[in-house]
């Protein structure tokens, strides 16, 4: 049976992004509030940085969920 947890749980204002590290392509999530610097856990490049809300995020987002 599917659950769709979509539906079950009230939708946040924050999401997860696919964030691709434009040093050396690797694929991360990041969170789009993240309160600390995301680094890219291949090459250590900077994906996000945190600006009192919203991440600037460096990365190239490639989709976001949520
Ligand atoms: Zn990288």
């Amino acid at each position: 049976m599917e659950t769709e947890w979509s539906k079950l749980i009230p939708k946040p204002r924050s999401a997860f992004l696919l964030v691709q590290c434009n040093e050396c392509g690797h694929r991360q999530t990041v969170f789009d509030h993240a309160k600390i610097e995301v680094t890219c856990q291949v090459c250590g490049a900077i994906l996000a940085k945190p600006s009192g809300g919203k991440a600037k995020i460096l990365g190239k987002v490639l989709e976001s969920y949520g």
